[in-house]
């Protein structure tokens, strides 16, 4: 985020607040409240977030991994198509450009568009604008433009996935954000396209759903970093 690059949000907060201050990207606090919800009897798993952008929570041996500077989970710039569109950071075909929710209500407005549906026109008549939960909605009506853009965003975070899954080998992927409001099409396009792709040994017992917390993951995962920094600062726990 260049525009917040070297602002210390803790230090603005503590002034404020005059309280003890913990700070956290959301797709981390994801994993801690997933990881609190389940008591820790998963160990090894990750929580994909799709928004506006597309980050990974990372639980390694039963703890938030977050890397040598903190970047660790960094997925949305994985490639998934040399020849796509430029993306934010600079480089073409990133995953977070052509799959977030940008994405989807980008692909549904050119489908408006073109003629391609007459649905998602008569959204964009409508709001001038079409949003991910209009193209869900579309597709739950039938819609065939709706359908497509649902299954090949689906796909292409399941290519992105199918890598991290080999590399990783997770036991469960979950994936939370505005993204599960778009529902079951959207799940069963990103399973198809991992399971294709991924080697049998990683895919064997993987599971890959919604985050079972769903938007409450973030919320409880707030409160458990500040509840486990500050037993630690007292000398409990770990
Ligand atoms: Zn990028």
């Amino acid at each position: 985020m260049p525009n917040w690059d070297g602002f210390s949000i803790r230090d603005y907060l503590r002034e404020e607040y005059s309280a003890p201050v913990f700070v956290d990207n959301d797709v981390n606090l994801m994993a801690l409240g997933e990881l609190w919800r389940l008591q820790r009897s998963l160990q090894n798993f990750l929580v994909i977030k799709v928004g506006t952008g597309i980050g990974c929570g990372i639980v390694c041996h039963g703890e938030v991994y977050r890397g040598a500077n903190g970047s660790a989970g960094d997925v949305g710039h994985i490639c998934v198509d040399t020849a796509g569109p430029r993306c934010h950071c600079g480089n073409l075909g990133c995953v977070e450009t052509m799959a977030a929710g940008p994405a989807i209500s980008r692909l549904a407005t050119e489908a408006a568009m073109s003629g391609e549906s007459e649905l998602l026109a008569a959204c964009l008549a409508d709001k001038g604008i079409i949003t991910p939960e209009d193209v869900s909605q579309a597709s739950r009506n039938g819609d065939a433009a709706a359908n497509r853009i649902i299954q090949h965003t689906g796909n292409l975070i399941g290519q992105m996935l199918a890598s991290v899954v080999n590399f990783f080998n997770p036991s469960h992927v979950f994936i939370g954000g505005g993204i599960t409001r778009v529902g079951p099409l959207f799940l069963a396009s990103v399973r198809q396209s991992v399971y294709q792709r991924s080697l049998a040994l990683s895919t064997r017992h993987l599971e890959i759903q919604y985050t079972p917390l769903a938007e409450q993951a973030g919320l409880v995962g707030a409160g458990v970093l500040a509840m486990q920094e500050t037993l630690k600062k007292r000398g409990f726990g770990r």
